[in-house]
């Protein structure tokens, strides 16, 4: 079954076309890595999933459900709604300083009055211990290293249990020696089946990791397969281009 799928997406800002008709899917249980160089618009792609953009043309469904038919978006209640199946991690974080790491986790559920204060702190302790991070709950994020950071914006993301997780360059903020924890934890949730899409430049975690590898420049998905085909035995030009540059 598909989780999600996108169709002939564009979106530009002002004259600078930087999705140009981008079209896949994501099925159940996928663990999908998007690849490519900067400005290709790996961001603004996944932004436009969860709404943080609004693309000009083509289709987003969600388990089925329509964010956008054909360029014409749902109501914003049903936006909300289609939009709170996927959590997101940025590459900054963006926890909130002035909260607790656990009062981070809850912050969503609160939000939105879902479950209640027992119950969320119940499923936020659980996420926090999955990330290796329950002695951290009550720390607040600014005494956190970047790799601690990041893996309570990746609970953080879990807590509303979305169908699928979107992970903008999860590592790129982080110095080297801290980028391992990070990829352990995301390995352990694709372990668990979690349906996943990561922008990544970490080729070998790609190819670890993922079940389909999608090769993104300049607005388009110019390849895309299972790693072994995109990553070790690319067709196009771009794509070898971009590998034995980057390697
Ligand atoms: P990537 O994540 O692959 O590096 P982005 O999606 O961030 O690419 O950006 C794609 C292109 O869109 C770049 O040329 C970038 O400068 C441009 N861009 C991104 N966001 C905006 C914005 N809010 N306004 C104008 N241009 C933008
Ligand atoms: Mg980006």
């Amino acid at each position: 079954m598909s989780i999600l799928q996108v169709n002939k997406l564009k979106k530009s800002f002002e004259q600078l076309e930087v999705l140009k008709q981008i079209s896949f899917d994501v099925e159940k249980n996928d663990v999908v890595a998007v690849i490519g160089p900067s400005g290709s618009g790996k961001s603004t792609m996944l932004r436009s999933l969860i709404h943080l953009e609004e693309i000009d043309g083509g289709s987003i469904t969600v388990n089925g459900d329509y964010l956008v038919n054909e360029g014409t978006y749902t109501s914003p209640k049903q936006i909300k709604q289609i939009t709170s199946r996927m959590g997101m991690v940025f590459q900054h974080f963006n926890l909130f300083p002035h909260l607790t790491v656990v009062e981070n986790l809850e912050l969503a559920p609160k939000l939105v009055k879902e479950g209640n204060a027992h119950q969320n702190r119940k499923d936020s302790m659980e996420l926090l211990e999955k990330v290796g991070l329950s002695d951290k709950a009550n720390a607040l994020p600014g005494k956190l290293s970047g790799g601690q950071k990041q893996r309570v914006a990746i609970a953080r993301a879990l807590m509303r249990k979305p169908d699928i997780l979107l992970f903008d360059e999860p590592t790129s903020a982080l110095d080297p020696e801290l980028t391992g924890e990070v990829l352990t934890v995301i390995k352990d949730l694709a372990k668990e089946q979690m349906t996943m899409v990561i922008v990544t430049h970490e080729m070998e975690f790609a190819r670890d990791v993922a079940n389909k590898v999608l090769f993104m420049d300049n607005g388009e998905i110019v390849e895309s397969g299972p790693p072994v085909d995109v990553l070790i035995n690319p067709k196009m030009e771009r794509t070898k281009k971009f590998l034995y540059r980057t390697k």
